[in-house]
């Protein structure tokens, strides 16, 4: 039987279906369709200026790297844009040692400066022994996976600024920006659900600007990518991982994709036309300062600050 070709060259043999748009690439036109579709997506939203200095929060994972690897392949043709990876070590024994090593790898292999931030340096604690202090005190409420996001959307912002950045970067693919939305949705949360967005606003002056290139990129094709491109990644999971509500979106997504082509980017386009609507009728969220620690927060004790004195 004759081997099905390329829909884009017309002549290398295809190796992957893209059910969505009905494409049947070969791995050289794949892998260029990714690098162009984040620089649309970088264009569309207005994500970089010429000269910025950004900062790609990295951890290890095949999302993140494979973003790093865009980006310093685009630095070539942006020779004003330079960029530093930006790596948050929990403190997770044995799982984040070895993303670090596979991230500093790349950095060193694609040139590009490597900043490492620690919970034990910031909060004095690793997240390992905030989990076993929390379960010494009877704290049950709150998973890992809850002092870690707070901790760590911290640590990225702190990282950005030590680096001198004018914007980080995240790795947060199609599939992240669908679950989100629909986690936000089954909580009620709609004044997140303006927040998380493509571009953050600009609402506090100790606030990187964060902005997700891989947006519209599906979770599957990123790390296809990565396995195109040889990048080493980490795959094992993180041993705290808990969200229970993600993972059943996420099952429940994968499904509709499987069933109706093209549901997770109908669902993130959905919000951004809605977004809009939804922040004009929002309260404008007034950042202060914590009185504690310095950093932004909505309230007179950021949310970093309130745990540590609940584990302390
Ligand atoms: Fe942190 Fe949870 Fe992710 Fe592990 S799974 S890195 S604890 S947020
Ligand atoms: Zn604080």
């Amino acid at each position: 039987m004759a081997a099905t070709l390329c829909t884009c060259c017309k002549r290398k043999e295809a190796f992957y279906f893209r059910q969505y748009s009905g494409e049947r690439l070969c791995r050289k036109c794949f892998a260029a369709s990714i690098e162009a579709k984040v620089r649309a997506t970088i264009t569309r939203h207005h994500m970089l200026r010429f000269d910025d200095h950004l900062a790609v929060a990295v951890s290890g994972g095949k999302d993140s790297l494979a973003i790093l690897y865009i980006l310093a392949k685009l630095r070539k043709h942006r020779p004003k844009t330079t960029l530093t990876a930006v790596t948050v070590d929990e403190g997770i024994k044995g799982y984040r040692d070895e993303a670090l090593d596979i991230a500093t790898k790349l950095c060193k292999k694609l040139e590009v400066p490597h900043h490492i931030v620690s919970f034990k340096e910031l909060y004095g604690f690793s997240l390992d022994e905030i989990v076993a202090k929390a379960r010494e005190k009877g704290q049950t409420e709150l998973t890992a996976c809850a002092y870690c996001g707070v901790m760590r959307r911290r640590a990225i912002n702190v990282g950005a600024r030590q680096v001198k950045a004018d914007k980080v970067a995240t790795g947060h693919t199609l599939d992240d920006e669908a679950q989100t939305v629909l986690m936000n949705i089954l909580r009620g949360d709609i004044a997140r659900l303006a927040k998380e967005k493509p571009v953050t606003s600009e609402v506090h002056p100790l606030f990187v600007q964060k902005i997700k290139p891989f947006c519209e990129i599906p979770e599957k094709e990123s790390a296809l990518y990565a396995y195109v491109k040889k990048i080493d990644f980490q795959d094992t999971p993180c041993p705290y991982a808990s969200e229970a509500l993600r993972n059943d979106i996420r099952g429940m997504l994968n499904r509709m994709e499987e069933k109706h082509a093209g549901t997770k980017f109908t669902v993130a386009r959905a919000i951004e036309k809605l977004r809009p609507a939804i922040e004009e009728n929002l309260k404008k969220e007034d950042f202060k300062t914590c009185k504690e620690c310095g950093e932004p927060s909505a309230l007179e004790r950021c949310k970093t600050c309130e745990m540590l004195h609940q584990i302390r």
